[in-house]
């Protein structure tokens, strides 16, 4: 099954090369990533790990089909620049996903290695490359190869937001000579990536860099632009665009519609940590946005978005942080390492407890959270145990600031002023699986429009199947 050589053998049963990270105590005062990546000698190391197995089930692991071994093979030859083409070949963000993407629960499950020892870290190794590399110009840093075609004048695709679902498109169509124009209705490109994603898990700078090759490369970004509002895809049809796709996630934040959820002090995880991230309230006073200042926050959700919203809290000052969940920490979605990392800097799993309502003071400000005590019962249709109250249980929180982080949902704008779009009963844009195409003819979607929250690598993979179409059709 396994190509690799004895002393290859003996290497990878070497335990996994762990990653460098800030000291917990000193990382909660700051807001610097985390995840310091690996020097060359470890990424040697952890390279060397691999069993470059003929039939690699990593591979299958990778939502986007990344050639893993034949990755990791040039890094361990030395050869960082051929690594990091081989990743490009399919991946548009590997400096990205190399630091956000769940490979725990993808390629890096799948490893062969992993069945007896710890599997390869394919994720810091992406890392790594993705970091190592440094590109000539803007089409090998897009591509990998230097070698994209020149710009044709007279055809151009339009992209609806600027998450990571329209910058693969944008990033696979300029890279083959198609112009493109991003509209965005924020003022920074990188959607999810900039505005959700705080800067200790995703630093700004590694996006900024991804769309400043884009625009070297001709594609336009047109920001504080509102899709539905400023213009509608039929007339960006009209206009002469000869596609549109539609990237526009699903921010739209869901609430816990209790008594109390609209006192001063109770915010929605989009609008906290969009606040904080992309308008740099982290950095206030150097920067003009405040942020309100909880000292004891509640946190409600159990996904990367409410651990997010509670190490942000952590940093800005919050002497007590905890995330209340219905369920048990074995539920929780977030990702293990995340979850590791929030309870090393001292946030509290507040697990099977349930908000029933805010109480506020004369002023209208919040003061306490009464929670309901659960247990699990048996499984619901997702696999997971049900959460059912403990009747007559309770407790109440004392807290100056809560942040609700229990999911969201499509914003109907779009699809609203779209005539004839189809979508499913929760407004999810309804496409193609194989070319991201809508019901309407040359208008594609995909990412969290389509699927509902999802993944980064997800988002990207419904860009790249759109971005293969709509290059296929027009450059026939
Ligand atoms: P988005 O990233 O949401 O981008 C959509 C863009 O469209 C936004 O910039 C938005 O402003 C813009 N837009 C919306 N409406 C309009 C309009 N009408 N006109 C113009 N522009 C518009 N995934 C992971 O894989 N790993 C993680 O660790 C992870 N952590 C996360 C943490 C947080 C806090 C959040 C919120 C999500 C996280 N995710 C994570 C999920 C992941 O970020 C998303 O699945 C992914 O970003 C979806 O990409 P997208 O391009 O579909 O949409
Ligand atoms: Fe095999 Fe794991 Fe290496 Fe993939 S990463 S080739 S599954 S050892």
């Amino acid at each position: 099954m396994c190509a690799a050589a004895p002393t290859d053998r003996k290497r990878a049963k070497a335990p996994r090369t762990p990653m460098p990270e800030q000291p917990a105590k000193v990382r909660v005062g700051n807001f610097g990533e985390v995840a310091l990546g690996y020097t060359p000698d470890m990424a040697l190391a952890e390279a060397a790990r691999c069993l470059r197995c003929k039939k690699p089930a990593c591979v299958a692991g990778c939502p986007v089909g990344i050639d893993i071994p034949g990755f990791i093979a040039a890094l361990a030859d030395g050869d960082p620049r051929r690594a990091y083409a081989v990743i490009r070949q399919t991946n548009s963000l590997p400096a990205v996903c190399g630091r956000v993407c769940p490979q725990e629960t993808q390629c890096e499950q799948a490893c062969i290695l992993g069945k007896k020892h710890e599997p390869v870290a394919i994720g810091r190794l992406e890392r790594y490359v993705a970091d190592a590399f440094l590109a000539d110009d803007a089409c090998e840093e897009l591509t990998g190869a230097p070698a994209c075609p020149a710009g044709l004048e007279d055809v151009r695709v339009a992209c609806i937001g600027a998450g990571p679902a329209s910058l693969t498109v944008a990033g696979s169509l300029a890279a083959r000579g198609i112009g493109v124009d991003v509209y965005e209705a924020l003022h920074e490109p990188g959607g999810v990536l900039v505005y959700g994603i705080p800067e200790f898990r995703l630093p700004k700078a590694v996006v900024g860099r991804e769309v400043a090759a884009m625009r070297d490369l001709g594609v336009r970004f047109f920001t504080n632009w509102v899709g539905g509002r400023t213009v509608t895809v039929p007339e960006l049809l009209e206009k002469g665009y000869r596609a549109v796709f539609i990237g526009v996630g699903a921010g739209l934040p869901t609430f816990l519609n209790i008594p109390g959820e609209n006192l001063i002090g109770v915010f929605s995880a989009n609008e906290y940590l969009t606040r904080v991230n992309l308008g740099r309230a982290y950095a206030f006073p150097d920067w003009d946005t405040p942020v309100y200042p909880g000292k004891r926050v509640v946190v409600f959700g159990a996904g990367n978005v409410a651990l997010d919203a509670a190490r942000t809290a952590a940093r800005l000052g919050a002497e007590r942080v905890a995330i209340v969940y219905r369920r048990t920490e074995n539920e929780m979605p977030a990702r293990r390492e995340e979850i590791h990392h929030a309870k090393e800097e001292g946030i509290e799993l507040f697990c099977l407890h349930a908000p029933l309502s805010f109480t506020g003071d004369a002023q209208g400000r919040l003061v306490s959270v009464l929670l309901q005590k659960m247990r699990l019962g048996e499984p619901d249709d997702s696999g997971r145990c049900r959460p059912l109250a403990c009747e007559g249980e309770f407790c109440e929180l004392a807290t100056d600031m809560a942040v609700v982080a229990v999911g969201t949902r499509a914003n109907p704008l779009l699809p609203r002023t779209t005539p004839g779009l189809a979508t499913n009963r929760w407004g999810y844009i309804g496409v193609d699986e194989a070319t991201g195409e809508t019901n309407i003819p040359n208008v594609f979607a995909g990412g969290d429009i389509v699927t509902g929250a999802a993944t980064v690598i997800s988002a990207m993979g419904a860009g790249r199947r759109a971005a293969a179409t709509i290059a296929g059709r027009l450059l026939a």
